[in-house]
């Protein structure tokens, strides 16, 4: 992702055909790094990455994406802060540049209806193993079930989806309300943010590029997940239920998520 640093680096990764930019309709377009772009995104990769969770091992191919007008903003103050020696200030530069992932499993060629995750970044859940949420073992089993399948697929991983959208600040305090008796949308909403305001644009713009037109299963419980990638012009979607990492601690978390609306069976979360 490091295309600001120096210029040259990016025009060779270029012509090596390991940063290219795709366009809303996920078709490549010229890979030129001029302003603007509306809503083109950057990719480079493939990048092997020889993936262990649990006793497993998983050989995966990542591409790190991120949104074009969002590289635009950070590379013109990439160029001033060269300009300046300010080195020590790229860390805080990078640091609010949300890079979106592409893990890859199989051979996308091969592919006639390949299995997808989209799965929305958690800090807590995915790195740090909290039972709060089921968002650790739902990254885990989509890597391992995408593994198992006969075809592979994808797991795009949306860095800046944090609480639904809302960012890690405001999660730590939803789960202060929760834990005063709300429900996680009720302690959204107490702190005026939305539901869900989780962008799936760049997850639709990806999906076109490594599906083309073709249809593919999607690891989601969520209708609204569905309704999204459908709204941006994505067709051929079949969800399959994904649930995993129920706990005593989450069965609440969960309950709430079904009310709101997801495909979660009582008898899923042991609520019968
Ligand atoms: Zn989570």
């Amino acid at each position: 992702m490091f295309t600001y640093i120096d210029p040259t680096v990016r025009e060779r990764l270029v012509a090596a055909g390991h940063l290219f930019r795709i366009n809303r309709d996920g078709d490549v377009i010229a890979p030129d790094h001029s302003k603007g772009g509306g809503g083109s995104i950057s990719i480079l990769g493939p990048i092997p990455l020889p993936l262990a969770f649990g006793n497993k091992h998983y050989d995966v191919q990542w591409y790190a994406c991120v949104r074009n007008t969002e590289l635009s903003k950070i590379e013109d103050i990439a160029d001033t802060l060269r300009a300046q020696k300010a080195q020590e200030s790229f860390a805080t530069l990078a640091s609010s540049m949300a890079v979106n992932s592409v893990l890859l499993i199989g051979d996308p060629e091969s592919w006639t209806n390949p299995l997808v995750r989209v799965h929305s970044s958690c800090l807590t859940g995915d790195v740090f193993g909290s039972e709060r949420c089921e968002c650790g073992p739902q990254l885990q089993s989509a890597v391992e079930l995408i593994n198992d399948d006969e075809q592979g697929g994808v797991l795009i991983y949306m860095s800046g989806h944090e609480g639904r959208g809302i960012g890690l600040w405001a999660k730590a305090a939803t789960y202060l309300l929760q834990d005063d008796g709300e429900n996680t949308y009720q302690a959204n909403r107490s702190l005026g943010l939305p539901d869900d305001s989780r962008d799936f644009t760049d997850a639709a713009s990806l999906l076109k590029y490594f599906r083309k037109d073709g249809p593919f299963r999607l690891l989601t419980n969520n209708p609204k997940k569905i309704d999204d990638l459908t709204a941006a012009g994505l067709t051929g979607i079949t969800p399959v239920k994904h649930v995993f990492g129920v706990t005593e601690s989450n069965r609440r978390y969960l309950a709430a998520k079904r009310d709101w609306g997801h495909r979660i069976r009582p008898e899923d979360i042991g609520d019968d």
